[in-house]
Protein backbone atom coordinates (compact mmCIF):
# COMPACT_ATOMS: atom_id res chain seq x y z
CA UNK A 1 0.00 0.00 0.00
CA UNK A 2 1.36 3.21 -1.07
CA UNK A 3 0.07 6.65 -1.96
CA UNK A 4 -1.13 7.81 -5.22
CA UNK A 5 -0.43 10.92 -7.16
CA UNK A 6 -3.36 11.76 -8.94
CA UNK A 7 -3.05 14.89 -11.63
CA UNK A 8 -6.53 16.45 -12.75
CA UNK A 9 -5.49 16.91 -16.84
CA UNK A 10 -8.94 18.82 -17.96
CA UNK A 11 -7.24 21.13 -14.76
CA UNK A 12 -4.34 21.38 -16.85
CA UNK A 13 -6.00 22.26 -19.74
CA UNK A 14 -8.49 25.33 -17.92
CA UNK A 15 -5.31 26.54 -16.20
CA UNK A 16 -3.73 26.74 -20.04
CA UNK A 17 -6.94 28.71 -21.36
CA UNK A 18 -6.98 30.68 -18.16
CA UNK A 19 -3.02 32.44 -18.95
CA UNK A 20 -3.73 32.54 -22.49
CA UNK A 21 -6.52 34.95 -21.85
CA UNK A 22 -4.08 36.87 -19.48
CA UNK A 23 -0.66 36.48 -20.72
CA UNK A 24 -1.15 38.79 -24.09
CA UNK A 25 1.03 36.55 -26.27
CA UNK A 26 0.95 32.99 -27.00
CA UNK A 27 1.75 30.25 -24.46
CA UNK A 28 4.73 28.10 -23.95
CA UNK A 29 4.05 25.75 -21.41
CA UNK A 30 6.88 24.93 -19.55
CA UNK A 31 6.70 20.84 -18.54
CA UNK A 32 10.59 20.48 -17.81
CA UNK A 33 11.20 17.74 -14.36
CA UNK A 34 8.25 15.83 -15.52
CA UNK A 35 6.00 18.50 -15.99
CA UNK A 36 7.09 20.21 -12.26
CA UNK A 37 6.31 16.22 -10.75
CA UNK A 38 2.88 15.78 -12.87
CA UNK A 39 4.13 13.72 -15.98
CA UNK A 40 5.12 15.90 -18.97
CA UNK A 41 3.63 14.07 -21.63
CA UNK A 42 0.13 13.89 -20.77
CA UNK A 43 0.37 17.08 -19.05
CA UNK A 44 1.95 18.28 -22.56
CA UNK A 45 -0.95 17.02 -24.69
CA UNK A 46 -3.32 18.59 -21.89
CA UNK A 47 -1.67 22.19 -22.36
CA UNK A 48 -1.73 22.17 -26.07
CA UNK A 49 -5.28 20.97 -25.90
CA UNK A 50 -5.67 24.22 -23.54
CA UNK A 51 -4.31 26.14 -26.25
CA UNK A 52 -0.12 26.30 -25.78
CA UNK A 53 1.73 26.59 -29.17
CA UNK A 54 4.67 25.69 -27.47
CA UNK A 55 6.76 22.96 -25.10
CA UNK A 56 9.88 24.17 -22.52
CA UNK A 57 11.81 22.03 -20.95
CA UNK A 58 14.80 22.28 -19.02
CA UNK A 59 17.23 19.15 -21.20
CA UNK A 60 17.62 18.01 -24.43
CA UNK A 61 16.56 14.66 -22.81
CA UNK A 62 13.29 15.55 -21.64
CA UNK A 63 12.51 17.79 -25.33
CA UNK A 64 13.60 14.10 -27.33
CA UNK A 65 11.51 12.22 -24.97
CA UNK A 66 8.05 14.58 -25.90
CA UNK A 67 9.34 13.70 -29.65
CA UNK A 68 9.77 9.99 -29.06
CA UNK A 69 6.05 10.11 -27.67
CA UNK A 70 4.73 11.76 -30.89
CA UNK A 71 4.44 15.09 -29.92
CA UNK A 72 5.74 17.56 -32.74
CA UNK A 73 4.98 20.93 -31.14
CA UNK A 74 7.67 23.12 -31.04
CA UNK A 75 9.94 22.42 -27.96
CA UNK A 76 12.73 24.85 -26.34
CA UNK A 77 15.31 23.01 -24.32
CA UNK A 78 15.73 26.32 -22.27
CA UNK A 79 18.24 25.20 -19.88
CA UNK A 80 20.54 23.20 -22.03
CA UNK A 81 24.02 22.73 -21.44
CA UNK A 82 25.75 22.18 -24.74
CA UNK A 83 28.98 20.36 -23.36
CA UNK A 84 28.31 17.10 -23.33
CA UNK A 85 24.31 16.71 -24.38
CA UNK A 86 23.30 15.35 -27.24
CA UNK A 87 22.98 18.29 -29.33
CA UNK A 88 22.83 16.53 -32.89
CA UNK A 89 19.97 14.78 -32.28
CA UNK A 90 18.31 17.69 -30.81
CA UNK A 91 18.78 19.05 -34.12
CA UNK A 92 17.62 16.18 -36.12
CA UNK A 93 14.28 16.16 -34.12
CA UNK A 94 13.57 20.03 -34.48
CA UNK A 95 14.27 20.85 -30.85
CA UNK A 96 15.26 24.39 -30.59
CA UNK A 97 18.12 25.57 -27.98
CA UNK A 98 19.05 28.53 -26.46
CA UNK A 99 22.47 30.33 -27.02
CA UNK A 100 24.05 32.36 -24.44
CA UNK A 101 27.67 32.64 -25.89
CA UNK A 102 29.45 32.10 -29.15
CA UNK A 103 30.67 28.88 -28.07
CA UNK A 104 26.89 27.61 -27.84
CA UNK A 105 26.54 28.89 -30.97
CA UNK A 106 29.15 27.09 -32.58
CA UNK A 107 28.29 23.65 -30.79
CA UNK A 108 24.97 24.02 -32.48
CA UNK A 109 26.49 25.17 -35.85
CA UNK A 110 28.39 21.70 -35.78
CA UNK A 111 25.40 19.36 -34.51
CA UNK A 112 23.66 21.19 -37.50
CA UNK A 113 26.23 19.99 -39.81
CA UNK A 114 25.66 16.47 -38.57
CA UNK A 115 22.30 16.54 -38.73
CA UNK A 116 21.78 17.89 -42.28
CA UNK A 117 19.81 20.73 -41.24
CA UNK A 118 20.11 23.78 -39.49
CA UNK A 119 19.68 24.52 -35.88
CA UNK A 120 16.77 26.77 -34.80
CA UNK A 121 18.51 29.23 -31.99
CA UNK A 122 16.92 31.39 -28.99
CA UNK A 123 19.43 33.83 -28.17
CA UNK A 124 19.05 34.89 -24.53
CA UNK A 125 20.27 37.41 -23.00
CA UNK A 126 21.05 37.78 -19.12
CA UNK A 127 19.06 41.15 -18.00
CA UNK A 128 19.65 39.97 -14.48
CA UNK A 129 19.90 37.00 -13.50
CA UNK A 130 23.36 36.07 -13.64
CA UNK A 131 22.23 32.62 -14.91
CA UNK A 132 22.51 31.38 -18.11
CA UNK A 133 22.70 33.57 -21.25
CA UNK A 134 24.80 36.48 -22.68
CA UNK A 135 25.17 40.26 -20.91
CA UNK A 136 23.89 43.07 -22.07
CA UNK A 137 26.83 45.48 -23.45
CA UNK A 138 29.61 43.04 -25.77
CA UNK A 139 28.89 40.03 -24.84
CA UNK A 140 25.60 39.92 -25.95
CA UNK A 141 26.88 41.92 -29.13
CA UNK A 142 29.13 39.15 -30.07
CA UNK A 143 26.69 36.14 -29.43
CA UNK A 144 24.41 37.93 -31.60
CA UNK A 145 26.83 38.92 -34.78
CA UNK A 146 28.49 35.31 -34.08
CA UNK A 147 24.57 33.81 -34.24
CA UNK A 148 23.94 35.94 -37.77
CA UNK A 149 27.42 34.31 -38.87
CA UNK A 150 26.09 31.20 -38.68
CA UNK A 151 22.63 31.96 -39.84
CA UNK A 152 23.97 33.49 -43.06
CA UNK A 153 26.09 30.33 -43.41
CA UNK A 154 22.77 28.70 -42.95
CA UNK A 155 23.75 25.95 -40.27
CA UNK A 156 21.31 28.25 -37.76
CA UNK A 157 18.22 29.70 -37.64
CA UNK A 158 17.48 32.25 -35.28
CA UNK A 159 13.92 31.55 -34.22
CA UNK A 160 13.77 33.66 -31.40
CA UNK A 161 15.52 35.95 -28.36
CA UNK A 162 14.83 35.57 -24.81
CA UNK A 163 15.63 36.34 -21.36
CA UNK A 164 14.44 35.47 -17.80
CA UNK A 165 12.79 37.55 -14.91
CA UNK A 166 14.34 37.39 -11.65
CA UNK A 167 11.77 38.43 -9.19
CA UNK A 168 8.36 37.13 -8.28
CA UNK A 169 6.71 40.41 -7.45
CA UNK A 170 5.88 41.38 -11.68
CA UNK A 171 5.38 44.97 -10.37
CA UNK A 172 9.12 44.60 -8.54
CA UNK A 173 11.21 47.81 -9.78
CA UNK A 174 13.61 44.82 -11.29
CA UNK A 175 11.13 43.51 -13.31
CA UNK A 176 11.07 46.59 -15.01
CA UNK A 177 14.42 47.27 -15.26
CA UNK A 178 14.78 44.10 -17.21
CA UNK A 179 12.06 44.24 -19.65
CA UNK A 180 13.96 47.74 -20.74
CA UNK A 181 17.27 45.93 -20.72
CA UNK A 182 15.76 43.33 -22.70
CA UNK A 183 13.90 45.99 -25.59
CA UNK A 184 17.19 47.41 -25.63
CA UNK A 185 18.88 44.21 -26.22
CA UNK A 186 16.38 43.68 -29.22
CA UNK A 187 17.46 47.26 -30.76
CA UNK A 188 20.54 46.51 -30.44
CA UNK A 189 20.00 42.93 -32.07
CA UNK A 190 18.16 44.68 -34.51
CA UNK A 191 20.68 46.92 -35.72
CA UNK A 192 23.52 44.52 -35.68
CA UNK A 193 21.04 43.03 -38.64
CA UNK A 194 18.59 40.54 -36.62
CA UNK A 195 15.18 40.44 -38.43
CA UNK A 196 12.28 39.72 -36.42
CA UNK A 197 12.19 36.89 -34.03
CA UNK A 198 9.69 35.82 -31.37
CA UNK A 199 10.60 37.34 -27.87
CA UNK A 200 9.79 36.07 -25.02
CA UNK A 201 10.62 37.15 -21.29
CA UNK A 202 7.62 36.65 -18.88
CA UNK A 203 6.70 33.39 -17.14
CA UNK A 204 3.53 32.36 -14.62
CA UNK A 205 3.34 35.63 -12.62
CA UNK A 206 4.39 38.19 -15.44
CA UNK A 207 1.72 36.07 -17.71
CA UNK A 208 -1.27 36.43 -15.01
CA UNK A 209 -1.05 39.92 -14.07
CA UNK A 210 1.43 41.66 -16.85
CA UNK A 211 0.14 41.33 -20.31
CA UNK A 212 2.15 44.12 -21.49
CA UNK A 213 5.04 42.07 -20.37
CA UNK A 214 4.14 39.22 -22.46
CA UNK A 215 6.07 40.13 -26.10
CA UNK A 216 5.24 37.48 -28.52
CA UNK A 217 5.07 34.30 -25.88
CA UNK A 218 5.31 33.55 -22.18
CA UNK A 219 6.70 30.80 -20.57
CA UNK A 220 4.54 29.51 -18.54
CA UNK A 221 5.29 26.31 -15.98
CA UNK A 222 3.61 27.05 -12.18
CA UNK A 223 0.37 28.22 -13.37
CA UNK A 224 -0.15 25.60 -16.06
CA UNK A 225 -0.55 22.89 -12.71
CA UNK A 226 -2.68 25.26 -11.14
CA UNK A 227 -0.74 26.58 -8.29
CA UNK A 228 -0.36 30.58 -7.22
CA UNK A 229 3.21 31.74 -8.30
CA UNK A 230 2.68 35.07 -5.58
CA UNK A 231 2.29 34.55 -1.52
CA UNK A 232 -0.11 36.95 -1.42
CA UNK A 233 -2.98 35.45 -4.14
CA UNK A 234 -4.88 31.69 -3.66
CA UNK A 235 -4.74 30.05 -7.04
CA UNK A 236 -8.51 30.45 -7.03
CA UNK A 237 -8.11 34.46 -6.60
CA UNK A 238 -6.02 34.06 -10.13
CA UNK A 239 -9.09 31.76 -11.72
CA UNK A 240 -6.87 28.78 -11.42
CA UNK A 241 -7.13 25.41 -9.59
CA UNK A 242 -4.67 22.64 -8.55
CA UNK A 243 -4.23 19.51 -11.26
CA UNK A 244 -2.34 18.03 -8.69
CA UNK A 245 -3.71 15.82 -5.49
CA UNK A 246 -1.56 13.45 -3.24
CA UNK A 247 -3.44 10.94 -1.44
CA UNK A 248 -2.46 7.85 0.51
CA UNK A 249 -4.96 5.13 2.60
CA UNK A 250 -4.73 4.81 6.27
CA UNK A 251 -1.77 2.01 6.58
CA UNK A 252 -3.16 0.98 10.69
CA UNK A 253 -4.92 2.61 13.07
CA UNK A 254 -4.12 1.78 16.86
CA UNK A 255 -5.10 3.51 20.45
CA UNK A 256 -2.73 4.82 23.18
CA UNK A 257 -2.37 6.07 26.01
CA UNK A 258 -1.70 10.02 27.39
CA UNK A 259 2.31 9.98 27.32
CA UNK A 260 2.97 8.41 24.14
CA UNK A 261 5.94 9.11 22.61
CA UNK A 262 5.10 9.12 18.57
CA UNK A 263 8.08 8.06 15.76
CA UNK A 264 11.96 9.15 15.82
CA UNK A 265 13.41 11.05 18.44
CA UNK A 266 9.82 10.85 20.05
CA UNK A 267 9.70 14.01 18.70
CA UNK A 268 5.90 13.85 19.46
CA UNK A 269 4.08 13.30 22.41
CA UNK A 270 0.81 12.23 23.01
CA UNK A 271 -1.37 14.43 25.69
CA UNK A 272 -3.93 11.98 26.41
CA UNK A 273 -5.43 8.87 25.32
CA UNK A 274 -5.95 8.60 21.61
CA UNK A 275 -6.08 7.33 18.06
CA UNK A 276 -3.03 7.22 16.00
CA UNK A 277 -3.09 6.68 12.13
CA UNK A 278 -0.46 5.58 9.79
CA UNK A 279 0.09 6.99 6.31
CA UNK A 280 2.30 4.81 4.39
CA UNK A 281 4.02 8.24 2.74
CA UNK A 282 7.80 9.45 3.45
CA UNK A 283 10.35 11.94 2.51
CA UNK A 284 11.41 8.87 -0.32
CA UNK A 285 8.03 10.25 -1.19
CA UNK A 286 9.07 13.79 -1.75
CA UNK A 287 6.85 14.61 1.71
CA UNK A 288 9.18 17.14 2.89
CA UNK A 289 10.99 16.34 6.47
CA UNK A 290 10.80 20.37 7.58
CA UNK A 291 7.07 20.09 7.79
CA UNK A 292 6.76 18.16 10.48
CA UNK A 293 4.64 19.20 13.76
CA UNK A 294 3.28 21.92 11.28
CA UNK A 295 1.71 20.39 8.17
CA UNK A 296 -1.64 18.87 8.01
CA UNK A 297 -3.42 16.20 6.13
CA UNK A 298 -7.64 15.68 5.74
CA UNK A 299 -8.50 12.82 7.54
CA UNK A 300 -12.22 11.65 7.86
CA UNK A 301 -13.45 15.38 7.21
CA UNK A 302 -10.96 17.36 9.75
CA UNK A 303 -7.42 17.99 9.35
CA UNK A 304 -5.22 16.65 11.24
CA UNK A 305 -1.81 17.85 12.09
CA UNK A 306 1.61 15.55 11.27
CA UNK A 307 2.40 13.80 14.78
CA UNK A 308 6.61 13.72 14.75
CA UNK A 309 8.80 13.51 12.26
CA UNK A 310 8.15 12.36 8.47
CA UNK A 311 9.99 9.42 8.14
CA UNK A 312 11.60 7.99 5.02
CA UNK A 313 8.23 5.85 3.91
CA UNK A 314 6.06 7.01 6.64
CA UNK A 315 3.96 9.64 8.42
CA UNK A 316 1.99 9.36 11.58
CA UNK A 317 -1.35 11.42 12.63
CA UNK A 318 -3.21 11.74 15.85
CA UNK A 319 -7.06 11.30 15.33
CA UNK A 320 -7.90 11.93 18.58
CA UNK A 321 -11.83 9.60 19.48
CA UNK A 322 -12.39 10.12 16.08
CA UNK A 323 -13.59 6.89 13.99
CA UNK A 324 -10.84 6.26 11.25
CA UNK A 325 -10.70 2.97 9.50
CA UNK A 326 -8.01 1.18 7.81
CA UNK A 327 -7.64 2.02 3.79
CA UNK A 328 -9.84 5.17 4.26
CA UNK A 329 -8.19 8.10 2.31
CA UNK A 330 -5.59 10.76 3.76
CA UNK A 331 -5.38 13.97 1.69
CA UNK A 332 -2.10 15.23 1.41
CA UNK A 333 -2.77 18.12 -0.74
CA UNK A 334 -4.84 19.45 -3.15
CA UNK A 335 -6.99 21.99 -4.99
CA UNK A 336 -8.42 22.31 -1.85
CA UNK A 337 -12.52 21.49 -2.61
CA UNK A 338 -12.70 19.09 -0.30
CA UNK A 339 -10.91 20.54 3.19
CA UNK A 340 -7.76 19.82 2.37
CA UNK A 341 -4.19 21.48 2.16
CA UNK A 342 -2.87 23.20 -0.78
CA UNK A 343 0.71 22.35 -1.90
CA UNK A 344 1.03 26.38 -1.28
CA UNK A 345 -0.22 25.66 2.90
CA UNK A 346 2.54 22.64 2.37
CA UNK A 347 5.14 24.91 1.13
CA UNK A 348 4.88 27.39 4.02
CA UNK A 349 4.84 25.07 6.64
CA UNK A 350 8.52 23.21 5.08
CA UNK A 351 9.83 26.98 4.72
CA UNK A 352 10.17 26.16 0.92
CA UNK A 353 7.77 27.13 -2.72
CA UNK A 354 4.95 24.90 -4.21
CA UNK A 355 7.40 24.28 -6.89
CA UNK A 356 9.36 22.30 -4.74
CA UNK A 357 6.16 20.46 -3.16
CA UNK A 358 5.10 18.79 -6.44
CA UNK A 359 8.05 18.75 -8.26
CA UNK A 360 9.90 16.55 -6.00
CA UNK A 361 7.14 13.72 -5.01
CA UNK A 362 9.21 10.63 -5.85
CA UNK A 363 9.40 8.28 -8.19
CA UNK A 364 7.58 5.75 -6.54
CA UNK A 365 4.63 7.10 -6.05
CA UNK A 366 1.87 6.11 -9.54
CA UNK A 367 0.77 9.30 -11.11
CA UNK A 368 -2.87 8.68 -12.11
CA UNK A 369 -4.18 10.62 -14.92
CA UNK A 370 -7.85 12.22 -15.28
CA UNK A 371 -9.63 13.88 -17.58
CA UNK A 372 -10.06 13.73 -20.87
CA UNK A 373 -7.81 17.06 -21.93
CA UNK A 374 -5.17 15.78 -24.67
CA UNK A 375 -6.38 12.28 -24.61
C1 LIG B 1 11.10 27.05 -15.29
C2 LIG B 1 11.19 28.21 -16.19
C3 LIG B 1 10.05 28.94 -16.54
C4 LIG B 1 8.70 28.71 -15.91
O1 LIG B 1 8.60 29.44 -14.71
P1 LIG B 1 7.23 29.46 -13.86
O2 LIG B 1 7.52 30.39 -12.76
O3 LIG B 1 7.00 28.05 -13.39
O4 LIG B 1 6.17 29.91 -14.78
C5 LIG B 1 10.17 29.93 -17.49
N1 LIG B 1 11.37 30.20 -18.05
C6 LIG B 1 12.49 29.54 -17.72
C7 LIG B 1 13.78 29.90 -18.36
C8 LIG B 1 12.45 28.53 -16.77
O5 LIG B 1 13.57 27.89 -16.43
Amino acid sequence: MTGTCVVDLDAVRANTERVRATAGAEVMSVVKADAYGHGAVPCARAALAGGATWLGVATIEEALALRAAGISAPVLALLTVTAGAPVGPAVAAGVDLPAGSPREVTLAAAAAQEAGRPARLHLELDTGMSRGGARTGPDWEDLVTAALKAQAGGEVEVVGAWSHLVEDDPHHPTTSAQAAAFLDGLATAGRLGLGPVLRHLGKSTSALARGDLGFDLVRCGLATYGLSPVDDRTAAELGLRAAMTLRAPVALTKRVPAGTGVGYGHRHTTDRETGLALVPLGYADGIPRAAADRAEVLLGGARRRIAGTVCMDQLVVEVGDDAVEVGEPVLLFGPGDQGEPTAQEWAQAAGTISYEIVTRVGARVPRCHVGTAGR
